[in-house]
């Protein structure tokens, strides 16, 4: 080959490779995957996760791995499964072996019923059927004082006994309940497992537990709506959350039942027994969507005047919470201030929630 022929063919390489590479970037730009978004039913709500990033065959398998932890949370930890974890725990007092992910719930589950004062109470199970919920038949009319006071007494996260690869309810009758913190501490499971190490961004959200990785686009963080109470599909403002933070919200508008014509929440509080009243939504926003979940049902039960002093409790948790009563009033608490956005027409219903 002569001189000339070997340079046209070096720089007909050249061209060929820089017009490859050049092809190879438009289509990495344009092709970007879109936005993959899957719902489906699971834990007695709907399950949905949306997910961007470069790889469309690396979202799909972060869908797929999502649903397989989802459903492996729930056959060993749902009340409506008569052979999960949790059932064979609830129906005797001999030590049940339980799983790695069971035995960490548990772990939680009596952290946050210690940390809130027993406002959040997963032994509550017995006054949750007592009112028609949970697998309970929906009374007819108000439950009396004496059958009020009967399930009362079962209550008692002192009753679980932590092994290590083991659980026990010492007490016959002393039923765990874990309606309250499950769908939360699942998210997280689906946060940890599954986005560790894949470059996606996601959202996570469980029965409106949520919990978010990176971002929506490059130069813009996940926004979410936060529930209006009185509006079914209506927000009251938005947060943006930053890259692994969790938002819940428990209402008194999705599940109920109806006694005597008067609409009763699924929430009970423990010290009295009774379904709440006077609380319409709390959302709460932390850095673990376990914490976001308990603790939206134990403020939902303390109420507004004494919640400031159980978030103290838990720093970076924050609060937004809608007495039931009308005009609405949105209740902050003070780290809320800076980040919640309100629409504009609620802009004068804000207040802070007393310190
Ligand atoms: P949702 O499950 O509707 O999203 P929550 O997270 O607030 O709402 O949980 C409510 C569920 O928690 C109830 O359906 C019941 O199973 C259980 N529960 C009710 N009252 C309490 C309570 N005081 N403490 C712990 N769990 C509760
Ligand atoms: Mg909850």
């Amino acid at each position: 080959m002569n001189n000339i022929s070997r340079q046209t063919l070096i720089s007909s390489i050249l061209v060929i490779a820089a017009l490859a590479f050049l092809v190879h970037r438009s289509r990495s730009f344009t092709s970007r995957p879109a936005p993959v978004e899957r719902v489906w039913p699971v834990m007695g709500t709907f399950a949905s996760v949306t997910l961007r990033g470069d790889h469309a065959d690396q979202l799909d398998a972060v869908c797929d791995q999502t649903a397989a932890m989802l459903e492996t949370v729930n056959s060993l930890m749902s009340v409506y499964i008569p052979d999960s974890e949790i059932s064979r725990l609830n129906a005797t007092t001999e030590a049940v072996p339980v799983s790695p992910l069971t035995r960490q719930m548990l772990e939680r589950t009596r952290h946050y019923t210690q940390g809130t004062g027993g406002a959040f109470d997963a032994t509550v199970l017995p006054l949750v059927r007592l009112w028609g919920f949970s697998g309970g038949k929906t009374p007819e009319t108000l439950p009396s004082d004496a059958m009020i006071e009967a399930a009362r007494r079962l209550m008692g996260i002192d009753k679980l006994e932590l092994g290590e690869n083991s659980a026990r309810m010492t007490a016959p009758g002393t039923t765990l309940d874990l309606g309250g913190i499950a769908k939360g501490f699942a998210v997280d499971r689906c946060y940890e497992a599954v986005i560790a190490g894949n470059a996606v961004n996601a959202i996570f959200n469980l029965g409106g537990n949520i919990r978010v990785h990176g971002k929506a686009t490059p130069d813009r963080p996940w926004r979410i709506g936060v529930q209006d109470p009185f509006e079914q599909g209506e927000t009251l403002g938005f947060l943006a959350l930053d890259s692994g933070m969790a938002l819940a919200t428990s209402g008194n508008y999705e599940r109920f039942v109806m006694i005597n014509g008067k609409r009763y929440t699924h929430i009970i509080d423990p010290r009295t027994g009774r379904p709440v009243e006077g609380m319409a939504g709390v959302t709460i926003l932390s850095e673990s969507a376990t914490e976001t979940d308990a603790l939206s049902t134990a403020l939902f039960v303390i109420g507004i005047e004494d919640a400031a002093a159980t978030l103290a409790r838990f720093p970076g948790s924050e609060a937004i919470m809608v007495p039931d009563r009308r005009p609405t009033e949105i209740y902050l608490s003070k780290g809320m201030q800076a980040k919640f956005v309100p629409h504009p027409e609620y802009r004068n219903a804000i207040r802070r929630l007393p310190e």
